[in-house]
């Protein structure tokens, strides 16, 4: 398949988990890559020289998705380097799970600056761009909690349910302009973030799941070809469930 040929992707926080499988489907389908990276500056260029072997164009950043400077750099560095940007996958985030009762205010605000404020940087950074262009397809990763919420997860639903509204908004805003802006929330998706989880309680929520199973980074990355790519031309401003069945 190479449902991305000729377009160029920024993806946030593809180090590792939910947006190395994302960039991983991307290049396999043809996209010329931007991905950012945090603090493993290895693994980013590991990742980097991996996903090169698909034959695209492709380059790693080592960019904080919570500052907004950083955003606008990116944007500017991936413009130089790349000379478009077709596609915009904010990927990057954070939890800091407790109960209201432990959670401090540090706490929520920095899962909030991770989660949902890198969203508004990466918009607002691109917009511009895809103004211009009069194109361009942003996809936002919510999350299953930001819909029904979760206890021990106020932060992070907070932030996730932010996310759902901001897309929104953005899809109305911008849909004059030929600009589309969706959101996937994922149900239990098995990977590092998840995997500091006890077996006990990851087996109990597999088998609440209706498919039986947690989800695989793959199958989140399926879901944000779709909507990245010209196969999701008339569809913007939803939220895509990606969960098992989880939520109906
Ligand atoms: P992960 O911890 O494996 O990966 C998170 C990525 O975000 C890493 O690459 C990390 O470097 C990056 N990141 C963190 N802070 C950053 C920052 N300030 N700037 C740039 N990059 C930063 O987690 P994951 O499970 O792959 O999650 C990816 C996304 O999917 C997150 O937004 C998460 O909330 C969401 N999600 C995950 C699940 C799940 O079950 N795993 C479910 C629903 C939603």
């Amino acid at each position: 398949m190479s449902l991305l040929k000729g377009k160029t992707a920024i993806i946030t926080g593809a180090s590792k988990g939910i947006g190395k499988g994302i960039a991983e489907v991307f290049v396999k389908n043809g996209a010329n890559l931007a991905f950012t990276y945090l603090s493993s500056v290895e693994r980013g260029q590991a990742l980097e020289k991996e996903l090169k072997e698909h034959g695209t164009q492709v380059k790693g950043y080592r960019s904080d998705a919570s500052k907004m400077e950083d955003a606008e750099d990116l944007v500017a560095q991936v413009i130089e380097d790349f000379g478009v940007i077709d596609i915009v996958v904010n990927n990057a985030g954070i939890t800091k799970d407790t109960l209201l009762m432990r959670m401090t205010e540090e706490d929520f605000n920095r899962v909030i600056e991770v989660n949902l404020n890198s969203v508004f940087n990466m918009t607002k950074s691109v917009q511009r761009t895809f103004l211009k262009q009069r194109a361009g397809s942003i996809v936002n990763i919510s999350s299953v909690v930001g819909v029904k919420g979760n206890a021990g997860q106020a932060n992070y639903s907070a932030s996730k349910a932010g996310i759902i509204g901001f897309t929104k908004s953005v899809a109305l805003e911008l849909g004059s302009r030929n600009i589309r802006c969706n959101a996937i929330a994922p149900g239990f998706i098995e990977t590092e973030m998840t995997a500091v989880l006890d077996e006990t309680t990851v087996s109990q929520w597999r088998e609440g799941i209706p498919l039986k199973r947690g989800g695989s980074p793959e199958d989140v990355a399926n879901a944000c070809l779709f909507l990245a790519s010209d196969l999701s031309n008339y569809i913007s401003g939803q939220v895509l469930n990606v969960c098992g069945g989880m939520l109906t």
